[in-house]
């Protein structure tokens, strides 16, 4: 090989930086299309019952967690719930749901919608942390204009008349 020839092997390994565009479409399958058709078209909170364990679940699973069973039924879940844990989020950082930062400060909290058993996160509109506790009873704010995602829920506020 000749001398020239090696400089040109050393000019082929060298790195390429691009960055590569994918789009896609998620599918949000049938239990989650339902429960935001339900939101949508209803402001309806629509949770998949387990028949063998009666849990509810909302956002809907198409199977329960612990007993495996197919959730076969379902419900309108509150729209009332607890609030059992909760925070105020004073850093700004990119929402995943939108791709643009959400104005701080901003409630957030861990709810459990009557008559399910799991917790629902959402927004709240309370940012004072001494006015919230848990145990609180909440309902969730609805915007005028839906189009079937979770930010048809404005945020969950304190019920008027509840401690
Ligand atoms: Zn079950």
């Amino acid at each position: 090989m000749s001398d020239k020839n090696k400089n040109v092997e050393k000019k082929i390994a060298r790195d390429i930086k691009y960055r590569a565009l994918l789009e896609f479409k998620y599918s949000a399958g049938k239990h989650a299309s339902y429960f935001f058709q339900q939101l949508r078209d209803n402001k309806k909170l629509m949770a998949s019952k387990c028949p063998k364990c009666e849990k509810a679940y909302v956002p809907p699973r198409p199977a329960c967690p612990e007993c495996f069973e197919a959730n076969s039924e379902w419900i309108e879940a509150g729209p009332q719930g607890t609030l059992v844990g909760f925070t105020v989020v004073e850093f700004p950082f990119l929402d995943p749901t939108t791709g643009k930062t959400k104005e701080v400060p901003y409630g957030y909290g861990f709810i459990i919608l009557d008559g399910t058993a799991t917790k629902f996160a959402h927004f709240l509109d309370e940012t004072d942390l001494n006015k919230l506790e848990a145990g609180m009873r909440v309902e969730p704010i609805f915007e005028e204009e839906r189009s079937g995602n979770f930010a048809d829920i404005k945020y969950f506020r304190k019920i008027a008349d509840s401690e």
